[in-house]
């Protein structure tokens, strides 16, 4: 556990109420996806059943502490969606599963993923089991949309919330978990990218989305010339077909855009996020005014919002591409 980046207090806190013998029955992990709710839920749930701990900490060679790692512990239960819900066949399982008292040592350990994703009836048949909670039985339940959870969930169990990690603890994390080498300017790009989230950061450290980015950028730096209505609309339709790099690249666009306004008002090289083009970030930025840059990127943010609540992806593309048309078209002929 002390390997973990950021998250000390709550592993302090969950530390000595296992120490003290003082375990909620249940616990409730939330913050953004990525931060670190599961890895901290799984090295708590290794504390909790280890056989031989080693000055406060899980040994991490016992049989029990190999069998949490790949989830084949007889007292420890993962519960994870199948499809896009957790169903009540799944939590009758459990109960079932929970009932008898644990095979090797003190206690069984269950952890809910994304908790919110639970079932109307599943959600209701949890409930019975967390207001009359085994002795031996500790929950740990994960969210990272805490407002999805069940009022009735949350009020039974201890509540944690997850910070973000900071820009220095996610360089961290990519130096150490990364499989390769990252050149500096480019973990930089990443870690302000990731907003936080150590899991978001290694994502993005991916080809597809490098390759991504660079052809946005290209993309970026020219979309003023031979600016045209029609090749924006196609350009959307293109993004439109996969959604599932959607929000990355308009992110990438929303970064650019802001780095050029960042730029403009400050001149502050330290407040630029696409370092590795600092060049093009400083020769763009004088062919934009602060209220056209403005425009775009309170644009931008509007079309992520739309798509995290699920919006028509399509639509939300063509109104952010139009409207950076206006946008642009006014910018020329101003
Ligand atoms: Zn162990």
């Amino acid at each position: 556990m002390n390997q973990i980046i950021g998250h000390s207090q709550n592993i302090h806190m969950l530390k000595k109420a296992f120490f003290s013998e003082k375990l909620s029955h249940a616990y409730l992990f939330s913050g953004i996806e990525g931060i670190g709710k599961r890895t901290v839920a799984k090295a708590f749930t290794k504390l909790c059943l280890c056989e031989s701990i080693e000055s406060g900490k899980p040994c991490n060679r016992c049989m029990s502490c190999i069998q949490v790692e790949k989830e084949t512990h007889p007292d420890f239960f993962v519960i994870r969606s199948t499809g896009s819900t957790i169903k009540i066949e799944q939590i009758h399982q459990l109960q079932k599963n929970i009932q008898r008292t644990p095979y090797r040592g003190k206690r069984k350990i269950v952890i809910i993923e994304n908790c919110d994703v639970m079932t109307n009836e599943a959600a209701n048949a949890l409930l019975k089991t967390l207001e009359e909670p085994l002795g031996w039985t500790v929950f740990i339940l994960t969210s990272s949309r805490l407002h999805a959870v069940k009022p009735t969930i949350k009020s039974r169990c201890q509540n944690l919330w997850f910070r973000r990690l900071s820009y220095k603890q996610v360089i961290e994390g990519i130096k150490r978990y990364a499989k390769k080498d990252i050149p500096s300017e480019y973990q930089h790009v990443v870690a302000c990218m990731s907003y936080g989230s150590l899991g978001r950061a290694l994502k993005l450290l991916n080809k597809d989305f490098e390759k991504m980015r660079i052809e946005s950028l290209k993309f970026l730096k020219h979309i003023k010339e031979n600016l045209s209505i029609t090749k924006l609309i196609m350009y959307s339709s293109e993004l439109a077909a996969k959604k599932e790099t959607v929000s990355d690249k308009i992110e990438i666009f929303w970064m650019w855009f802001r780095d050029l306004m960042i730029w403009k008002l400050t001149g502050n090289e330290g407040l630029i996020v696409n370092i590795d083009v600092l060049e093009d970030v400083k020769a763009c930025a004088n062919e934009y005014t602060i209220e056209s840059l403005n425009a775009i990127t309170k644009n931008a943010v509007d079309v992520l919002k739309g798509l995290e609540s699920k919006g028509n992806v399509r639509l939300l593309l063509d109104a952010f591409f139009l409207n950076l048309y206006e946008v642009l078209s006014f910018d020329e002929r101003g």
